[in-house]
């Protein structure tokens, strides 16, 4: 692969960050994932602006403008010939030489920037036929989940949990209600409406989640964002999970209990169709 650190296409073989980086010593670092199909990129301006929004939460200024960041993504799509996947990429506070909990001036220290691509199949997947089971677990991540940064030790334990009860993914619970899983928005169907917790500093604010419930509106569909609990989503007809390399993916099983019918439901079927048609025409 080629991938992009700094100002500079490299072989991802001879790309480098330094050991003082803040991104590797204290996670200080934001990110977004961005799909591509048929060698276009899906909603970037929904991503652009919340990176923007992420930096400005933790005064990062970034090294690049969003049209420069639009050309890096699309200059490694073609290098990469990279016809279905996604970019990540990932802005650090920078190396200020040092390790110091107090971050640096950013005039004196730029933050950095990296971006690399994947090939990854999205439109036609075995998830979407099948659905995914999760189990529940306690939400220990830190308050500021609006903000998407790389500190994802603990979604990565919690999905390492799921591993190990046979399920693909957690759905995380504070207070006794579903907070979103390890990396999508979670929602529920219940006659007929869609119910997903509302937005706020405790869930990432997804790009999906805006798509989706954006079009359930526009389909006549009813949508409540309001919280709910693990047992009220047990007795949903139907659950299902949204982000940007998964779509909508439909949830058959939580903690043991089968949701429906125990196949996907018709509503996440067709939210997914609507949203991948819908995506694929405006990607740019
Ligand atoms: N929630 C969390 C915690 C995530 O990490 C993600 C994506 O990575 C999402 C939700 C879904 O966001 P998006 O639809 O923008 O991919």
């Amino acid at each position: 692969r080629t991938v992009y650190v700094n100002g500079d296409y490299l072989p991802e073989t001879e790309a480098k960050v330094s050991i003082f980086d803040r991104g590797f010593l204290m996670a200080d670092a934001v990110y977004e994932v961005t799909s591509v199909i048929g060698g276009k990129i899906i909603d970037f301006a929904g991503h652009s602006v919340r990176l923007q929004r992420s930096m400005s939460e933790l005064e990062m200024v970034s090294p690049v403008t969003m049209d420069e960041l639009l050309a890096i993504h699309r200059e490694l799509i073609t290098k990469n010939d990279l016809d279905e996947g996604g970019i990540y990429l990932q802005i650090t506070r920078g190396a200020p030489g040092d390790r110091d909990f107090a971050w640096p001036d950013p005039e004196e220290v730029p933050c950095g920037i990296v971006l690399f691509t994947f090939n990854k199949p999205l439109v036609d997947s075995k998830v979407m036929d099948e659905g995914i089971k999760v189990i529940s677990i306690a939400d220990e991540r830190w308050g500021r989940r609006d903000i998407k940064t790389t500190q994802l030790l603990y979604p990565s334990f919690a999905k390492m949990q799921a591993k190990k009860k046979g399920c693909a993914d957690a759905w995380l619970v504070e207070d006794g209600l579903v907070t979103e899983g390890t990396a999508n928005n979670a929602y529920i169907v219940k006659d007929g409406t869609i119910i997903t917790r509302q937005l706020g500093n405790d869930i990432l604010h997804g790009i999906t989640r805006a798509a989706i419930l954006r079009f359930a509106v526009e389909a006549q569909m009813k949508v409540e964002e309001r919280p709910f609990t693990i047992e009220e989503a047990q007795q949903a007809d139907e659950a299902f999970v949204t982000s940007a390399t998964g779509f909508a993916q439909p949830v058959i099983e939580i903690d043991g209990a089968t949701i429906g019918t125990g196949v996907p439901g018709d509503i996440s079927k067709r939210l997914r169709e609507i949203y991948t048609e819908e995506m694929i025409k405006t990607a740019i």
